[in-house]
């Protein structure tokens, strides 16, 4: 049993059925999420014999850190983990002014086969469970020392398509007996699963609900992503204003500029009109071109000029800052290049 996936309640429960006295499962759920132990040895004031109990019941994920890249440009941190079954995933750690920022990895590589992503090249192997994508944000918290306050599921993988266990992780990263990070510092990125993005919606979570957008009309957004066969402009922003309507949270579009592909006036025009009756916040991001496609940036003055329509459109709108550009900062880059060279 995965016991940094259970939540207190349940935790309570199978302290009551293994006839321990319920205030344990509360010194567990302490000692597992909020000092972060590595075993269930260093948890010094159970006794001897229930820390056995433990071990033989329960599994304790840890990660171990294979690689760690330290921007010298932002201080931006890149690490590889290893997990218990020798599967590979890369976590961020980026420092803002308010605040430090975790981007975790929901999945071990990805089925969505976004053109431009490095994540999905090697297919998808795996979901993470929830201990997993706590995993990443205790093992960088423990490495850095320092205080996360902001968590975006936007590393590999889909989150929508991990759905159970993102809710799991969701609930566990945010309880007041635990890290306890507000949900309003919780980012989740889809590339837009429509039928779980209403039922996230029922769960009125105050999350912040990001869309991979990328383009405006069906024919280019299937020419990027290929999600977009199968739903379609129409149904994904239907979905988009139900999720805004039920939560009362506006959504993020992003929407990663591509030299020539979808950065022009009229592309800016388009998305005008689809994020101004939803409200949406759009952050641009420049396309950080991997070496497999020939994806190219948007040059500065196309990306200026992009960003001033749509300010004049009345767009609330950001230039992602291209962080970690020196140490793979991009998707799925530093897993895949540590496979290769581990190949060679
Ligand atoms: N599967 C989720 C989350 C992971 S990707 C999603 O699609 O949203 C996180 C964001 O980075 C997405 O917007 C994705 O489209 C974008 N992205 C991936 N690779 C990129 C690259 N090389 N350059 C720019 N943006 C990229």
């Amino acid at each position: 049993m995965d016991i940094k996936s259970m939540t207190l309640p349940e935790l309570q429960e199978e302290m009551a059925a293994i006839g321990e006295k319920s205030f344990r499962a509360k010194q567990l759920y302490e000692w597992i999420h909020v000092r972060q132990a590595r075993s269930f040895d260093e948890m010094t004031n159970l006794s001897v014999a229930l820390r056995e109990r433990c071990r033989e019941r329960y599994d304790l994920t840890t990660l171990q850190v294979v690689r760690m890249q330290e921007s010298k440009l932002d201080g931006t941190r890149k690490y590889l983990f290893e997990l218990k079954d020798g599967n590979l995933v890369e976590s961020v750690f980026m420092r803002y002014k308010h605040g430090n920022s975790v981007c975790i990895s929901s999945q071990v590589g990805c089925k969505m086969g976004c053109r431009f992503c490095a994540s999905t090249l090697d297919g998808w192997e795996r979901n993470l469970t929830p201990a997993e994508m706590l995993d990443q944000i205790y093992a960088i918290t423990q490495d850095t020392k320092e205080r996360v306050s902001n968590v975006v599921v936007m590393g590999t993988g889909e989150p929508l398509d991990n759905y159970d266990n993102l809710l799991r992780f969701i609930s566990l990263l945010t309880d007041e007996n635990g890290l306890h990070i507000s949900q309003r510092n919780v980012t989740v990125s889809t590339c837009g699963i429509v039928p779980k993005m209403y039922e996230l919606a029922e769960e009125k979570l105050q999350i912040t609900l990001a869309l991979s957008l990328h383009a405006t009309t069906d024919e280019k957004r299937r020419r990027l992503m290929p999600i977009a066969n199968k739903y379609g402009m129409k149904e994904l922003m239907d979905a988009c204003r139900n999720y805004a309507d039920k939560t009362g949270r506006r959504l993020t579009f992003e929407y990663s500029l591509v030299g020539g592909v979808n950065d022009t006036k009229e592309d800016a025009e388009e998305l005008i009109g689809l994020a101004a009756p939803l409200g949406s916040h759009v952050n641009l991001i420049p396309v950080n071109p991997i070496k497999e496609r020939d994806f190219v940036q948007s040059n500065h003055a196309a990306i200026a000029a992009f960003q001033k329509r749509l300010e004049k459109g009345g767009i609330n709108v950001t230039i992602r800052r291209e962080m970690g550009r020196d140490i793979d900062g991009a998707c799925g880059q530093l897993r895949r290049r540590h496979m290769e060279e581990q190949s060679e």
